[in-house]
């Protein structure tokens, strides 16, 4: 046996460290209040109908006839339907066979390296640092690409070999920048993945705060079904960071090396995961019927507001933000030319304000900060205050 040397590096995952910085600031600070702009959790509580809707779910398990034990690994037909429904809403034609239903992104996103050996990935710099840490675990090939001021902080294939196949990590609404890709931009990558037989992993956990007409899912573009998976989560759109709940979809059409990446995704999850708890699955498809969208608008729009008026104030205090309307995130420059952990550091010290900083979602966001618009209202006025 050989133990996997890529563990043994010290660099913790950046939403750990930010935790144990905190914490150990709270000890020292009692008296502190912290403002908790960090990491992008949500913090509205969940609807009162969803709840019930669950809790009707989880009654079921009292009676004889309604017990359910384990969930089908791949997510009950009445969800499965529900999502298929809401990619035929959208015009896109998804079967229930391509549905597989998670307990969220962030497993999927990683567990999905073990369908390949010996891969490349490519992965924006600066984005959702999973992806980079997942491939360093396992030993993968990375290839960087650099968001800046020259290429609209938008990834572009226009750099990559035409010889090789690649495992491509597509965030849109990209996690931090808030960047969001267009049809063309989208476009260009399921060309260059067709030619290639690379794959385009497309998350799209921040697709409901979309306000323009950039695309919400990857299957909007033409050709994308025998090139990309789509992997969605009830997270920040419905409030499920503790519930947990995401799907991933994976095409029938997706073909390579004469393997079926849908195929090999079932035997993945038969045997590796468990599936979802019924009464979550109950919630999320309740999620998905009008009134519950109409819930969900709700809170999406109360952190959209807290997203402008953090923005807003930002800007009339001179500091440098890259625009984003469609986006949770503000990622600001920081404008001493101190490091994003300095940063960081002044922040908390100084006013009990926690932010990320940039160069936790890679070396070319060093420089930045990430501030979360999921916090409470009160907290982002205040913090408002004090950024000046
Ligand atoms: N993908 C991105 C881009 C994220 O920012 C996050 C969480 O912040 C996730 C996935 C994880 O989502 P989930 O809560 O569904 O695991």
């Amino acid at each position: 046996m050989k133990i996997n040397k890529c563990y043994s590096t010290k660099k913790n995952y950046v939403f750990t460290e930010i935790a144990q910085k905190v914490e150990s600031f709270k000890q020292n600070h009692p008296n502190q209040k912290i403002y908790n702009l960090g990491i992008g959790d949500v913090t509205l509580p969940l609807d009162t109908k969803l709840v019930d809707v669950m809790e009707k779910a989880l009654k079921e398990q009292t009676a004889k006839d309604t017990f359910k034990g384990y969930p089908p690994e791949t997510g009950y037909d009445f969800l499965k339907n529900a999502i298929v429904c809401t990619y035929a809403q959208m015009g896109i034609d998804i079967s229930i066979e391509e549905v597989f239903v998670s307990n969220g992104a962030g497993c999927d996103v990683t567990n999905i390296l073990n369908l390949f050996k010996d891969v490349t990935s490519v992965i924006a710099d600066p984005t959702y640092p999973a992806y980079y840490d997942s491939n360093a675990l396992c030993g993968n090939d990375v290839v960087l690409l650099p968001l800046n001021k020259s290429n609209n902080y938008k990834m572009s294939p226009k750099n990559l070999s035409c010889d090789k196949s690649y495992l491509i990590y597509i965030c849109s609404p990209n996690n931090p920048t808030g960047v969001t890709l267009s049809h063309d931009d989208l476009d260009e990558w399921v060309t260059f993945a067709n030619l290639t037989k690379s794959i385009i992993l497309f998350d799209n956990a921040y697709q409901c705060f979309i306000e323009d007409n950039s695309p919400k899912s990857i299957f909007e573009i033409d050709g994308a079904k025998s090139c990309a998976i789509e992997i969605a989560s009830f997270s920040k759109c419905a409030g499920f960071t503790n519930l947990r709940c995401g799907y991933t979809v994976v095409p029938k059409s997706l073909i390579r090396q004469d393997m079926s990446l849908n195929v090999m995704w079932k035997r993945h999850q038969s045997t590796f995961f468990n599936g979802v708890p019924y009464h979550i699955q109950k919630g999320a498809e309740f999620v998905l019927t009008g009134e519950g969208q109409e819930i969900c608008k709700k809170n999406i729009d109360y952190y959209k507001q807290n997203a402008k008026i953090l923005r807003q104030h930002l800007l009339s205090s001179k500091y440098e933000l890259l625009p984003s309307n469609n986006s949770p995130y503000v990622w600001m420059k920081i404008p001493d030319g101190a490091t994003s952990w300095e940063h960081f550091e002044s922040l908390l010290q100084s006013y009990g304000i926690v932010c990320i900083p940039g160069s936790g979602f890679g070396k070319s966001g060093e420089g930045y900060i990430r501030l979360s618009a999921f916090a409470k209202r009160e907290d982002i006025l205040e913090a408002c205050k004090m950024l000046i």
